[in-house]
């Protein structure tokens, strides 16, 4: 049986009140399923709360960020150590509005991979290229810097621990998805970049792909047999839509 995840990148949306109004949708909504995992990564400030909500659920909590510091004077930071402790099992590396907007390099983001791991997170590690690199035909090269970075700080056998998020950065919060095949094409070059390492790590691989995911073209892309779930953003903060993409990957099972 195939196995998905579904996860929600809140960004920087929410409030208490918003929170407890999603979760409580989601939780009626899904209530666990044998081949798909639900995971809702809110804003720091909310983590707590979210894993009190959460507990019992079938829904699992992440966050947005790590340090690649494990303590110290870092004023603003947040260790991976710090999210386990409030009931994080995930941590977002790497998302492409951090390496655009906060200036992450690859370096860093296979620092705050390396980071998540030794405090206990599974890393879902981004990549993806713009459109003016997809359009000179620099999508594979660019994803290659950016996996070989991770690759080569952390070593093949972390990504038994980790998942990849192939995130076009012109498909996020636009409407346009790339299309089931533009996804899959990328997604395999990801599988066979990772299998040139080691086949057995890369063959259970969860690759998700993340940009403009919906109810209605969730299940076309969940049906390419190298995309293995979601990363959301808009449609996670509306319980409905995030539980028809959630649907869309139990009807694959
Ligand atoms: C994201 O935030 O990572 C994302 C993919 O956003 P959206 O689903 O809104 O395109």
């Amino acid at each position: 049986m195939r196995s998905y995840l579904v996860a929600g990148n809140w960004k920087m949306n929410g409030s208490r009140a918003a929170n407890a109004a999603l979760l409580r949708g989601l939780r009626d909504g899904f209530t666990g399923s044998p081949g798909v995992e639900m995971l809702v990564c809110p804003p720091f400030p909310y983590l707590a709360d979210v894993a009190r909500e959460l507990e019992g659920s079938a829904i699992r909590l992440g966050a947005q960020n790590v340090s690649q510091h494990e303590s110290g004077a870092f004023t603003g930071e947040c260790s991976a150590a710090m999210l386990s402790d409030v009931g994080c099992s995930y941590v977002i590396v790497g998302h492409s509005e951090r390496r655009a907007l906060m200036g992450e390099t690859s370096e860093d983001v296979a620092a705050k991979f390396v980071a998540a791991l030794s405090g206990g997170l599974r890393p879902i590690l981004c990549v993806g290229e713009s459109l003016d690199e997809r359009e000179a035909g620099h999508t594979e090269a660019v994803i290659d810097e950016q996996l070989d970075a991770v690759l080569q700080a952390a070593g093949v056998s972390t990504f038994a621990e980790a998942v990849v998020a192939y995130e076009p950065v012109w498909a996020i919060g636009t409407g346009k998805s790339a299309s089931p095949q533009q996804a899959e094409d990328v997604h395999a070059h990801i599988r066979a970049r990772v299998a040139g390492h080691d086949r057995q790590v890369a063959d259970k691989l969860q690759i998700l792909y993340g940009g403009s995911v919906k109810g209605d073209n969730a299940a076309g892309l969940f049906s390419k047999g190298d995309i293995d779930g979601g990363l959301i953003g808009g449609a996670s903060l509306k319980a409905d839509d995030f539980l028809a993409i959630a649907t869309a990957a139990m009807a694959q099972d």
